[in-house]
């Protein structure tokens, strides 16, 4: 499975932050903390699992990479569409 040297990139970006500066995170739980922590007034009005391990795939940088790691919420809940918009912005 891991025939190749490189190593998967699952980062993933907050959709709250402006674009630049640190918006990029390595693990989607840090997303979450630093979403948690810095944008308390956002997260009041996003659907309470926007960043469930697999909502997180529209927040990704790779999205092919990141759902070999962690799967993809191919449903439309309301996470996922709210996720979509907020990328969409
Ligand atoms: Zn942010």
């Amino acid at each position: 499975m891991f025939q190749s040297s490189k190593i998967p990139d699952d980062d993933v970006l907050c959709p709250f932050c402006v674009s630049g500066k640190t918006r990029e995170f390595k693990k989607f739980g840090d997303l979450r903390h630093h979403a948690r922590t810095k944008h308390p007034i956002e997260m009041e009005h996003a659907p309470k699992g926007l960043f469930s391990t697999k909502t997180c795939f529209y927040f990704s940088i790779n999205p092919l990479e990141y759902s070999k790691l962690h799967g993809v919420d191919e449903e439309m809940s309301p996470e996922v569409q709210y996720a979509r918009y907020l990328m969409a912005k």
